[in-house]
């Protein structure tokens, strides 16, 4: 049985244009992902990031022959072998490579008439509640987006940092949201000396944990912030594959994993193995991205300890519908279809 691809870019305007501490997203650009196999439709998408050396233009350039790979298999439940092909074509494109993981999961559900987690085998009973993340703005502007969450019902936030009144903004926040989890992304933004002072303010505010607060190219100085912050680091852009879960070990209490870093689900799971190996913590994140991505890592979640996965709540008009998360709440115990869910 021959499998069919066909991939499409989708543009995804946001509600509210996204600021973090180095850039801004009004539109961000995902490439959607089918694998057909004449019966059954599985799907995924890729939210390429430049900061990882992705675009549209290289994920729609590497796709036909990645997806060239897929069609020639010919079992599409042994998606091992396919991906080990995948990766020993092309290097690094782990967007590309995460849109046809997750078509594939997908496929393989919807074939199998199971939801991804239970195909894993995972606790749909270990619910976990994402975040809803304040991006860059005016400080007040920054208030009415945390007060505006927490009234719809969001308990967890994310702030994002990185500008010269961060301590302005984490007072603010807080102020607007005192009941709420509040954890912060400073997004590589600060010095070693800076990050250590600024943790002892995010402490007294009762913040949850810091992340990246240095460049990833500055690894001494996340060491030598590990050892002194008052509050616990998460690193997101120093932690991209497996190879780097060893190599943050002792810089970090939490690591955050994206599928669109990793390339894929398959991947994440070694991760969060390799995280746990070395007695760390596991956030599963986003980039901005559609729900027939984000619906993916939704069904990890069983295995993590933080979720911050609202890339989808972000858009002003998601073309799919993934796993409902009112609040931020992923339960798995009421989530039926088959696959990713994303439809
Ligand atoms: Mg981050």
């Amino acid at each position: 049985m021959s499998l069919n691809t066909t991939f499409e870019r989708v543009a995804l305007p946001l509600d509210h244009p996204f600021t973090i501490s180095r850039e801004t997203t009004k539109t961000a650009e995902n490439v959607v992902v089918r694998i057909d196999d004449g019966e059954h439709t599985g799907i995924g998408a890729a939210a390429p990031s430049q900061y990882y050396g992705e675009t549209p233009d290289t994920v729609e350039a590497v796709l036909p022959d990645l997806l060239s790979i897929v069609e020639q298999a010919d079992d599409p439940l042994n998606r091992n072998a396919i991906e080990r092909e995948i990766a020993a074509r092309v290097g690094d494109n782990p967007a590309a490579k995460a849109a046809i993981s997750i078509a594939l999961c997908d496929l393989v559900g919807k074939r199998l008439d199971l939801p991804l987690y239970r195909l894993f085998g995972f606790d749909p009973d270990r619910t976990i509640t994402s975040s809803f993340t304040v991006g860059l703005d005016a400080t007040d502007v920054m208030a009415e987006k945390a007060r505006t969450a927490v009234a719809d019902g969001y308990s967890v936030l994310k702030t994002k940092l990185g500008t010269d009144r961060d301590e302005e903004i984490v007072a603010a926040v807080r102020d607007a949201a005192p009941e709420a989890r509040i954890r912060v992304d400073a997004n590589e933004a600060w010095t070693p000396r800076e990050a250590v002072e600024m943790s002892e303010m995010l402490a007294d505010h009762d913040i949850e944990f810091l992340e990246q607060p240095l460049p990833a190219t500055n690894p001494e100085g996340l060491r030598f912030v590990h050892e002194r912050s008052a509050v616990p680091i998460a690193l997101d852009e120093s932690c991209v594959t497996l190879t780097d879960v060893p190599r943050v070990a002792d810089r970090a209490d939490i690591i955050v994993i994206k599928l669109m870093k990793c390339a894929g689900p398959l991947e994440a799971i070694k991760m969060i193995n390799a995280a746990r190996a070395h007695g760390l913590d596991v956030m599963l994140g986003c980039m901005v991205e559609t729900n027939a991505a984000i619906a993916a890592a939704c069904h990890l979640t069983p295995l993590v300890d933080y979720a911050d996965l609202d890339g989808s709540l972000l858009l002003a008009d998601d073309p799919y519908d993934g796993i409902p998360m009112p609040g931020g709440v992923i339960d798995l115990s009421t989530v039926e279809r088959p696959g990713t869910g994303a439809e």
